[in-house]
């Protein structure tokens, strides 16, 4: 027997604001759902970044499995870490849980989850989320589902860079009144088995909006004092588009809520990781002038003097232009001596870096040796890094330090780094080649962003048979997939890592249905078409935008 479900994603959404402003009166669906249903922190996946996060959710598979990692492919084993090839739905299209409640015959309407660019055939439609090529357009399957929604995008991400705050909010209301009525009016149409829309209204409000509202940000200013309420404005917003689809939605609908990752101030402080590497002996930098160098530090350097919204400018143009050529020595480390250097960070996120060692037989000049010496080596890096403090606070500054096995499984492990190193939330990598090991933000790096991810999301589960006025620990977001498919009285493919919440079902629900598996026939599962190089180039502008490359 199988269950309706409905899913409302918010991407960014976390419980330290929603808490809060719930307690205030300002988010009435939300306390509703929360008093009456069941609620935990939702662990996002590290990096705790759209890309892995969405790609986990939909496959119920760690990133290791999935090969999901950031914005763009990336592989330990070459120098420059990260790909030109931008992450989209070919890479995992017809793996994910609506492809598997689809092939049971069971309709399904998937409004804007990211990264679904290009939309691919599944039983109901799908209208792609972001990033797309086109903002403006609907991108859908079916093809012609899109002629009849028009224009669904008031503006695009690389318009973001140029909005005040008015219309950054007029933007988002927009974006998010638009969401609300397609997803309406598609239900009206047709009954859904599994419904979902994603809004990521409040991923784009915290990101750029967050200094006002949050004086310990080092650009605060008093004027700023206006707009202080414009975050809770925006989960305002969200709150009522909960309300409206939950209006519209039929009865007997088991209702979650979700995000992909919580928010947070993007953090005061740098930590260098490679010069305290070079520091120890395990990096040694090029001492050459050669003009590759010197571009790079030029490139690395201009981003402490200029402006970030004329630093963004101008970034955006070179990158326009010289795309390929810039990204591969931006990312190359240009002044690392590999032959003498045994091990190196690469960036994986703000608050999450990943060190490299420099294996002999894997990197080109690699010079240590596999086995004894880079096992003793990452538990000596570990070690030392976990000890760091801050001389002027005395303050930890490296919360956790992961061998890759701890937290990724599968064939994808063995593009990344050995060591995952988790700051502490003040403190960020430094991307700078070049000592000092500690340095402050610049306070006009928070003029365009001032917002940043943390890995605690939110779930929220409502409805049929679901337990009422409930709160957990917590749950993973690979947990997402296996519950949903539970929900709707579906076996769960025995090759998602996640495990169905049991603790949120009634028990009289968890008693009479237990937990199916089911194995999938691997070659049945059809990927779709790759993108082609403009629409990759477009996507790569829409992210800048937004400040993600
Ligand atoms: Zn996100």
């Amino acid at each position: 027997m199988s269950g309706r479900v409905m899913v409302i994603g918010l991407d960014s959404a976390t419980f330290k604001l929603i808490e809060p402003f719930m307690c205030d009166g300002y988010l009435p669906n939300l306390d509703n759902l929360t008093k009456n249903g069941v609620s935990c922190i939702l662990k996002s996946t590290i990096p705790p970044i759209s890309p892995p996060a969405w790609t986990t959710f939909l496959t119920g598979m760690n990133p290791g499995k999935h090969g999901i990692f950031q914005f763009v492919d990336m592989d330990v084993s070459d120098y420059n870490f990260l790909s030109n090839r931008i992450i989209n739905s070919t890479l995992f299209a017809g793996n994910t849980f609506i492809d598997f409640i689809s092939s049971n015959g069971l309709k399904v309407g998937i409004v804007k989850i990211p990264f679904t660019y290009p939309p691919w055939k599944v039983n109901g439609f799908m209208i792609a989320g972001e990033p797309s090529p086109d903002w403006q357009k609907a991108h859908t399957y079916p093809p012609e589902l899109s002629d009849e929604l028009g224009k669904v995008n008031y503006g695009s991400g690389s318009d973001f860079i140029k909005y005040s705050v008015e219309e950054l909010l007029k933007h988002l209301q927009f974006d998010s009144n638009v969401r609300t009525m397609v997803a309406c009016d598609m239900m009206g149409k047709e009954q859904y088995d599994f419904f979902m829309v994603v809004h990521n209204i409040i991923d784009a409000a915290c990101h750029r909006l967050w200094k006002y509202t949050d004086p310990s940000c080092p650009n605060y200013k008093k004027s700023f004092a206006k707009y202080s309420d414009v975050i809770r404005d925006v989960y305002i917003e969200a709150d009522k588009s909960i309300g409206k689809i939950l209006e519209n939605m039929g009865d007997g609908t088991t209702v979650f809520i979700m995000s992909d990752h919580g928010a947070a101030r993007k953090p005061l402080h740098f930590f260098n990781i490679n010069a305290w590497l070079a520091e120890k002996g395990y990096l040694q930098f090029n001492e050459s002038k050669s003009i590759k160098n010197m571009l790079f530090s030029l490139l690395t350097e201009i981003k402490y003097v200029i402006p970030p919204v004329v630093r963004h400018m101008i970034s955006h143009t070179i990158k326009r232009h010289f795309m390929k050529r810039v990204s591969g020595l931006q990312t190359s480390a240009a002044n690392i001596d590999w032959c003498r250097t045994k091990a190196y960070s690469v960036d994986l996120y703000t608050t999450i870096a990943g060190i490299a060692l420099n294996l002999n037989g894997r990197q080109k000049f690699g010079i240590v040796e596999q086995g004894r010496e880079s096992e003793l080596m990452c538990e000596e890096i570990k070690s030392n890094l976990l000890g760091i403090t801050d001389p002027k606070t005395g303050i930890k500054v490296i919360e956790n330090v992961f061998r890759r096995e701890d937290i990724f499984r599968g064939p994808s492990l063995e593009k990344m780094p050995e060591l995952i190193v988790q700051f502490n939330g003040d403190y960020q990598r430094a991307k700078r080649q070049k000592l000092p090991l500690f340095s402050d933000v610049n306070p006009s790096d928070f003029d365009y962003q001032s917002g940043d991810h943390d890995e605690d999301g939110i779930f929220i589960a409502y409805g049929k048979n679901i337990k009422k006025g409930m709160k957990l620990d917590y749950a993973h977001i690979q947990d997402m997939a296996p519950t949903i498919l539970y929900a709707m009285g579906l076996p769960v493919p025995d090759d998602m890592d996640g495990k169905v919440m049991l603790d949120t079902f009634e028990e009289s629900f968890t008693r009479q249905n237990t937990v199916g598996t089911v194995k999938l026939d691997k070659d049945k599962k059809t990927a779709s078409r790759t993108l082609t190089e403009d629409e990759s180039d477009k996507i790569k502008e829409q992210l800048k935008g937004l400040g993600y490359m």
